[in-house]
């Protein structure tokens, strides 16, 4: 069974709104082993929506749409509805009567148009609304159906979970399909999409284990490639099962070819990771940032409850700064030794386990005979102090993000490393 999702609202068109909803219903049907190879998007226009019911209706067997329920002169999902069953909307009086008490135990009015959401096509049942006014509806046409819930997100979800996901199980059931698919999304730092689609590549085809797990690579931005491993199993448990065996081949190879670049296997961020780690060791962490600024110290204190590990830092921007305040010895200051004197200094002054500091060029010009992009980080941690000397792409706004998430990598392999 196909199911194809369409989302209405000019405002999902004009981009003013992202379309969280499908994102949403498409992670649920997939969870669920329920097929969705069609997404739709189309604005607040009669004919354009009945033209796309028909297009998903001729490709697909089960459509989920959201939005345009409501009482508006734009909600005209109900008659776009209509025209495609070929059936006239008739008003329940039931459901007037639930919009009429709705309004009054707020103690507020209910104006005419708000009846409007008491229009039903013949022939279709409805999903009591338990939250918003509107509720949803379930057209048959044939062997196929049509469900239509309001674009408000808490209800979508709601009357998704009550009505249409037991139909559509029961449906696939009756059509004599099962499965579940189940996925994990690996993120790495460090390697381009392309250096990770070849280590895995040409193996891979060998693990595709009948034709049931899938893998796909998603750059994002700053934060890495994500590596998406998908499994179809019979059931939950066989899913589990698969996704298990994809993983440990999949890291596996990458491990192989690349190194230590997976820094998550469940999706986290990078400090996500890096907090988890800090804490299972027990340490307390400092930073002293140059070129990025305090990105660093931002970035770690996104992770709620991070005043457990992390002591703070010091932007020394200035060198005068590193010298007086950090103990870096006069001279150059985009040097590995002045990355590990920072380091240390700032483990020192604010009296953390663990100092980690960066230096470099952000650009757009040279500093010291060193070019853009020429990144030192520093980490000082037990008895050893010590750096990395990254050449990082981009112009200066990448070379300041890419240094403070690459910063956080080498702690995370550190502290990976020293478990
Ligand atoms: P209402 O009864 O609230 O008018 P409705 O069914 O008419 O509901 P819309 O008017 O299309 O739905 O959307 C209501 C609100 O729901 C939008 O303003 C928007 O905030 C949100 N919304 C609609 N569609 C989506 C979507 N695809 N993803 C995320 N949010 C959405
Ligand atoms: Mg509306």
């Amino acid at each position: 069974m196909r199911v194809e999702i369409v989302a209405v609202g000019t405002e999902l068109l004009l981009g003013q709104i992202p379309d969280t909803n499908s994102q949403w219903l498409g992670e649920r049907l997939a969870a669920n082993g329920i097929a969705s190879h069609f997404h739709q998007h189309v604005g607040d226009n009669h004919d354009r929506i009945v033209l796309a019911f028909r297009t998903a209706l001729a490709r697909s067997d089960a459509l989920i749409v959201c939005g345009g329920l409501g009482p508006t002169q734009d909600d005209i999902t109900r008659a776009a509805l209509a025209e495609v069953m070929n059936v006239p909307l008739e008003r329940h009086d039931e459901i007037v009567e639930v919009i009429r008490a709705a309004f009054s135990s707020r103690g507020r009015s209910m104006s005419d148009n708000n009846l409007l959401q008491a229009d039903v096509p013949r022939g279709a049942t409805i999903i009591p609304q338990t939250r918003g006014t509107a509720p949803g509806l379930i057209c048959p046409l044939g062997l196929k159906v049509i469900y239509a819930v309001p674009g408000v997100p808490y209800e979508m979800s709601d009357m998704f979970d009550r009505a249409i996901l037991p139909d559509l199980l029961e449906r696939q059931r009756e059509a004599g399909e099962t499965g579940v698919i189940k996925s994990r999304v690996l993120r790495t730092w460090g390697a381009s999409e392309s250096a990770l689609a070849e280590a895995v590549g040409e193996r891979f085809e060998e693990l595709q284990l009948g034709g049931r797990v899938t893998i796909a690579f998603l750059a994002s931005g700053i934060e890495g490639i994500k590596v998406r491993l998908t499994a179809k199993g019979n059931d939950d448990a066989d899913a589990t099962a698969l996704l298990g065996v994809e993983e440990l081949a999949v890291s596996a190879l990458i491990k192989e070819k690349l190194g230590d670049i997976i820094f998550s296997v469940n999706d986290e961020s990078m400090e996500e990771v890096v907090a988890a780690l800090l804490s299972s060791h027990d340490a307390t962490l400092a930073v002293a940032e140059s070129l990025t600024g305090g990105l660093i110290a931002s970035r770690l204190v996104n992770v709620a409850g991070a005043s457990a590990w992390f002591r703070g830092g010091i932007v020394s921007y200035a060198s005068q700064v590193k010298f007086d305040l950090l103990g870096v010895p006069e001279g150059p200051v985009v040097t590995g030794d002045a990355a590990e004197a920072m380091a240390l200094g700032v483990r020192k002054l604010l009296n953390s386990d663990v100092g980690l500091s960066v230096t470099g060029v952000a650009g757009p010009d040279e500093q010291d005979g060193q070019v853009p992009g020429t990144v030192y980080v520093g980490l000082s941690l037990g008895e050893g102090t010590t750096h990395a000397a990254l050449r990082l792409p981009g112009d200066r706004a990448r070379v300041r993000s890419y240094a403070a998430i690459s910063a956080l990598d080498v702690l995370r392999r550190a502290l990976q490393s020293s478990r």
